[in-house]
Parts: structure tokens; sequence; C-alpha cells
């Protein structure tokens, strides 16, 4: 450990301003699991952030991963704009040129294959009004967004939910300045000295977005259909006697892993990807519920199985 670069209390302090919207998170797990990754998990007997998990989140003693949405308000300080494909920086330096032109300061953070662009704001920002505004900016610019019009890549938006019920979490990102457990490295922003203070003090100094200019940029605008949540279908109680389509029956192998069966997924299978093998994952319960974390929609992955979605539109 270098302790030259240790975090202070102070430190920590200002890294909580600017990026804890909810005391929940979740851990990077320190030892891989059988698949070689280290996963993040919410930790036990629900501890809660404390300045301290933020001073060793620093220190890289641990990993944390930070919530967008705090369900009570239904907002965040933050946007970050993941992107992790070819083209992912070029995209992120497109939306960081676009949103400067509406006044708005972003600072770009190194990932493992691409980066993240963040965005704070003074006070919590609504979930919606921040996604509505992302969403539009990118598909003026064309920039593709992952899950929008199939598309298995593309950037993803945190928040990724307008707003979460009481008892949900919404999804977590990894929090910037803290070192990767499998690869040992911490990720930097790009403009400031590569030090844990000069960083902070960068990210604080950046002019952050009022609720006044959020108000002002989504006037008019909704979000767009391509994007809408799809309300979800209520399925019957699961019968295995019935026929009817068994994911299944069109996969390899499988690992079990807490509430799902992990394997590849045949549509990132087909396009050469998932080396992994474990992008898909099925609901043991339930396997009609199965889900591609690298975004392949349920339609491209019948597909890619010869079961294509019968359209319900005539042709
Ligand atoms: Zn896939």
């Amino acid at each position: 450990m270098q302790r030259a670069d240790s975090a202070t209390p102070a430190m920590a302090a200002k890294y909580w301003n600017l990026f804890v919207n909810r005391l929940a998170h979740t851990v990077q797990s320190q030892k891989p699991g059988d698949d070689g990754k280290h996963y993040y998990y919410r930790p036990k007997g629900g501890h809660r952030l404390s300045l301290e998990t933020i001073r060793q989140h620093l220190n890289g003693q641990q990993t944390i991963a930070l919530y967008a949405i705090n369900p009570k308000t239904q907002r965040s300080k933050w946007v970050a704009i993941d992107a992790d494909y070819e083209s992912a920086l070029e995209d992120l330096l497109k939306l960081q040129w676009e949103l400067s032109q509406d006044g708005i300061e972003s600072a770009l953070e190194k990932s493992r294959r691409g980066g993240h662009l963040w965005i704070f704001a003074d006070q919590p920002l609504l979930a919606r009004d921040c996604r509505i505004y992302i969403y539009n900016l990118a598909r003026r610019l064309r920039v593709p967004v992952k899950g929008g019009a199939g598309l298995a890549q593309g950037i993803e938006v945190f928040p990724r939910q307008d707003e979460l019920r009481a008892d949900e979490f919404g999804n977590a990102i990894r929090g910037p300045l803290g070192i990767h457990r499998a690869v040992r490295q911490r990720y930097w922003f790009y403009s400031a000295d590569y030090r844990l203070e000069a960083q902070l003090e960068y990210l604080s100094s950046l002019r952050k977005i009022t609720e006044q200019e959020m108000i002002r940029f989504v006037a008019g605008l909704t979000m767009p259909e391509e994007f809408q949540p799809r309300s979800k279908a209520v399925l019957p109680p699961y019968d295995p006697n019935r026929r009817e389509f068994r994911i299944l029956d069109h996969v390899g192998s499988v690992r079990r892993r807490s509430r799902n069966y992990w394997t590849k997924c045949p549509s990132c299978a087909q396009q050469g990807r998932d080396r992994s093998g474990d992008n898909l994952a099925i609901c043991i319960a339930d396997p009609r519920k199965y889900k591609c974390w690298a975004g392949c929609t349920k339609e491209m992955i019948r597909a890619a199985v010869g079961c294509p979605i019968r359209s319900r539109i005539a042709s």
C-alpha cells in the first residue's frame, strides 16, 4: 500500500458529499468466485455506508459500488454514463462536448474497457429528469444506448430507473477512485493529477448543475419511446409440465449461483462475445425469466436459438 497517497477523513468527507445518495451500497468480494470474477454483494447485517467505509475504499482495503437513487426522494446527486464498447470514449467525448454547450461540466473517468462520464448536481435531482435529459441528448447525437432498439452495445445511464419502491435499490456503479479487486488498479479521472487529493479537489471544483437548470433542460421533453420501460407481463403461475418455450433446452452447461443459473448467452455467442460463458442468468424457481447482462433482448436471444418470438404485428 502506498502510504504517500492514503485517504484522510477530510478526503472521505469530500467524497461523501459528491457521491453518496443513500447508505445502502455493495462491496466487491475480496476473493474471486469459481469463475474468477469478483462480484459485488450487499454487505451482511445491513451494514451501512460510513466515512470509514469510504476511507477504506479510497485506501484500497475494500471496494464499494454506489447506488444512484434515494427512494425517499427519487433523486440522485449525480448522473454517470457508463460506456465500455469499441468506440466508447469517442461517444463519451461527444456527450461531454454537448453537455458543455448547455453549460454543464462533466468529469471523465477511465474504466477497464472504456469510461464513465460523471455529472454532479448542487442539490439531488429527480432521477426521471436526469434520464429524460441524457437519453434525449444521446438520441440527438446518435450515441447508441444499450437495450434501446434492441442494441446490445451502447451507453448505460445511472440512475438506471426513473423511480424506486421503498424496498428497491436499483443499480449500483463502481465507486470511483477505488482499487478494483481483480486488476489491482485505480482508475483515475483524466483531467487532474493522478493523486487522490488532486482528484477530489478537481471533482469538487466542477460547476454543479442546479435544479432550475435541469427543469429548463427537460421542459417539453419526454423519454424517447424506444427507452420507455415496457410494462411487465404478468405470468400465470409456473407449471413445469406445460409445453412452452424453455430456455434451458437451448443453452449449454449451466452453473448455479444464488437464485440463478448462469450460462453462455446464445445471442452474445452469435456475436462472438461472452467467452466466459456467464452473461445469461436464468431464474431457477421460474426459468421463464431470463436475462442477458450484456444487454441482449429476449427477442435477440429467442432468434439466436432459432425460436423467434412471433411478432404480434401482422406483417
Ligand atoms: Zn447476450
